[in-house]
């Protein structure tokens, strides 16, 4: 399984698949992509293997200078089209590694204030809680810390906000997640060799971390929200 992101100032869609390839080693079932152009969000999700995707995104091509993707190895929901993530709630878009431990709890609540799941995965409820503090009247910011206050256990997050074309955001909680400096252009991967294409200088991010990625850089908080300086190395992965 595996997560990638491009907040870029060209094509992504082709780009995010490439880095996708690059993660198959770690396993999946599934795979999906989605992009922000022209202030909507969209998405491409295929059972199987990625040329299932590739397919998909020849036939109906995805347009976007901005976009997540994800490998999905399933826990909870089978390996099903309707199960692949992005996950769309509201004009959130969400792509997750790991499993959230205390969905049940959060989706009971949820759907107890009307909220509908469309899938049965652990993962949905990010996208309905980060669309329900939204809708309470939070920014996207708050938004995202409050969700990543109210679930529990292991994850790798990547948030795309349908309002907000120039922003990614990503949280760590155990599996590894990577943020890539490019020239006018910012990347997240599960790893640098993903990222190895785009760029070298990567900062890791560590357990609690999440990240506000735009074009030109990244902002890094705790899980307390503190800003949190993390090293920009030079990876020796190869491309
Ligand atoms: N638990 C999530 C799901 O089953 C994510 C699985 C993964 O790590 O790919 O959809």
């Amino acid at each position: 399984c595996g997560i990638v992101g491009i907040v870029g100032n060209q094509p992504v869609s082709e780009r995010l698949v490439n880095a996708l390839r690059r993660l198959e080693y770690r396993g999946y079932d599934s795979a999906g992509v989605a992009t922000i152009e022209g202030g909507a969000l969209r998405r491409r999700r295929a059972e199987g293997k990625l040329v299932n995707l590739e397919t998909k995104l020849k036939e109906e091509p995805l347009p976007g200078a901005i976009g997540i993707a994800h490998t999905r190895w399933a826990t909870h929901g089978a390996p099903t089209e309707r199960n692949a993530h992005p996950h769309f709630t509201d004009g959130v878009a969400v792509v997750h590694n790991g499993i959230i431990e205390n969905f049940a709890e959060i989706k009971d609540e949820l759907i107890a204030t009307g909220a509908e799941f469309q899938t049965e995965t652990d993962t949905e409820v990010v996208a309905q809680l980060v669309a329900k503090y939204r809708r309470d009247g939070m920014g996207r910011w708050q938004a995202m810390h409050a969700m990543l206050k109210r679930v529990r256990g292991a994850y790798a997050l990547a948030v795309l906000f349908e309002d907000d074309p120039s922003t990614i955001m990503a949280a760590r909680n155990g599996p590894p997640l990577a943020i890539g400096h490019g020239n006018g252009e910012m990347f997240l991967g599960s790893d640098a060799i993903a990222l190895a294409p785009f760029t070298n200088e990567i900062t890791y991010l560590i357990d609690g971390d999440w990240a506000v990625i735009g074009t030109t850089g990244v902002h890094i908080f705790d899980i307390d929200g503190n800003i949190a300086t993390r090293p920009r190395q030079v990876s020796m992965a190869a491309a």
